[in-house]
């Protein structure tokens, strides 16, 4: 007799696969055995046995999101004061550097903490994460303890400013590294944490802040590292008027031209936001197999921007990748990944003019595959098929906000909501089960962010 498996999902309204044929089973179960899927069917077909057998009857199930990119830190300073008011990228920086300037390995951990139980809420099962601020030691390391704990496949990028006040770029003397320095804590995070294996919790990259804060050789030898270690690269790009007046001005060059001169151009490179490119720039994307993580809050929390929306629908169409990312909790100010996923949606249709320019489909296809190819994990994570991750997003259709929902429900989860996912799972593994995190103590940890968050932003603990 064929022992039974560990975990089945069963009887579902409808299992969408993201499978590179787009493959929706009305009734659908899937099987998972050690945090691997075994086996997917039908409502015709007889499930395995299993040890622990969840009924999603009036659910949708789904691919755990993948979030391409992150700042964590940043739930320390949400609705900061001090930058509330402020209307340019420069000053913005300035604004909230003196609160940065106090993050320690606690305030790093708990906001890691926080805003991956937030994250895992939203149906993210991985989430990258760029921290390019170290006033102490070790800090991603925390993040990856916190990560760890928490039970959410992590990707931090070691991220870096090497240039500061003195080179008329936007960084703090405190928080100038110097290049060595960063190369060398790169080399030892990946020896200690990079896990390039399939099932891997924990993959490291590196990636410079901005062009407006680092130095050419940051950008050189990033890239050289990356091909050394074998481990991606990331960083932003192309994300606000300041920075093309400010890369114009140093290099008499469009961000993304400089990018191409530093050997940026790439298959293990992902760039947030590019939210200004040519016709040109995109083709030269797609032709490099450069991935881009799109933010759309981003674009829209500090007014909008003067371009108006990025042309992601262009983007696709010209064989782009594109994850969704939330982006720092600064930018967007919520680290729902359904949130941001409905938003681009919302956001290409306003741009285009037209609703076909971006279905609900579409969108979870950026936030499952993209996200899985962007952090380099395509056939691993992203997708429902034999053989992947058992990395599970399942939402209850049966609710309040989805009556009359009747014919297809993906594109309710979509255009309804707010969403929140009934559970997340991670390699098998639940991390919200019955719409709850299982894996954190959330008073306990609100009571440290409350501490962690009062500190950093020089307030009197409340
Ligand atoms: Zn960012």
């Amino acid at each position: 007799m064929t022992p039974p498996v560990d975990l089945l999902i069963r009887n579902s309204l409808l299992l969408c696969a993201f499978d590179d044929t787009g493959t929706e089973l009305p009734g659908g179960w899937l099987a998972v055995d050690d945090g691997v899927i075994v086996a997917v069917g039908d409502k015709d077909t007889a499930p395995p046995e299993a040890e622990t057998v969840v009924d999603a009857s009036g659910c949708l199930v789904l691919p755990g999101l993948v979030n391409a990119h992150q700042h964590l830190y940043q739930n320390l300073t949400r609705c900061y004061a001090a930058a509330a008011h402020v209307d340019n990228l420069t000053d913005w920086f300035w604004a909230y550097f003196t609160a940065w300037g106090r993050l320690d390995a606690e305030a790093v951990a708990i906001s890691t903490t926080v805003g991956l139980a937030e994250l895992a809420l939203s149906g993210c099962t991985t989430s990258a994460d760029h921290l390019y601020l170290h006033p102490e030691p070790e800090l991603i390391d925390a993040q990856i303890q916190a990560a760890r704990d928490i039970g959410v496949r992590f990707h931090p990028v070691r991220g870096s400013m090497t240039l500061g006040e003195a080179d008329g770029a936007i960084c703090p003397p405190n928080l100038v590294e110097r290049v060595d320095d960063v190369l060398d804590d790169s080399r030892r995070l990946v020896e200690a944490y990079h896990d390039p294996t399939p099932s891997s919790m924990v993959r490291v990259g590196i990636g410079p802040s901005t062009l407006m804060s680092s130095s050419d050789a940051a950008m050189i030898e990033s890239a050289a590292f990356a091909d050394a270690f074998d481990v991606r690269l990331h960083s932003h790009v192309a994300d606000d008027p300041d920075e093309e007046a400010y890369v114009g001005a140093r290099f008499g060059r469009r961000p993304l031209q400089v990018y191409e001169d530093f050997g940026w151009l790439g298959r293990r490179s992902w760039l947030a936001h590019v939210v200004y490119p040519n016709h040109d720039e995109i083709n030269a994307l797609a032709a490099a197999g450069v991935s881009v993580a799109h933010c759309p809050s981003m674009t829209m929390i500090d007014g909008g921007l003067p371009g108006g929306p990025p042309p992601i629908r262009a983007m696709l169409d010209a064989g782009v990748n594109v994850g969704i990312g939330c982006d720092g909790a600064t930018a967007a100010d919520h680290q729902s990944l359904w949130l941001e996923t409905k938003t681009a949606m919302l956001l290409s249709r306003q741009r285009e003019g037209r609703a076909s320019a971006m279905s609900a489909r579409d969108a979870l296809r950026m936030a499952t595959r993209g996200g899985a190819h962007a952090v380099g994990r395509d056939g691993e994570i992203g997708q429902l098929s034999v053989g992947t991750n058992a990395d599970v997003s399942v939402w209850r259709m049966d609710t309040l906000p989805y009556a009359g929902v009747l014919d297809d429900p993906v594109t309710g989860l979509m255009h309804c909501g707010p969403a929140s996912a009934w559970h997340t799972i991670v390699g098998g593994k639940f991390v919200v089960r019955d719409g709850e995190p299982v894996t954190v103590d959330v008073p306990e940890a609100l009571r440290r962010h409350r501490a962690a968050a009062s500190s950093v932003q020089g307030l009197t603990c409340q």
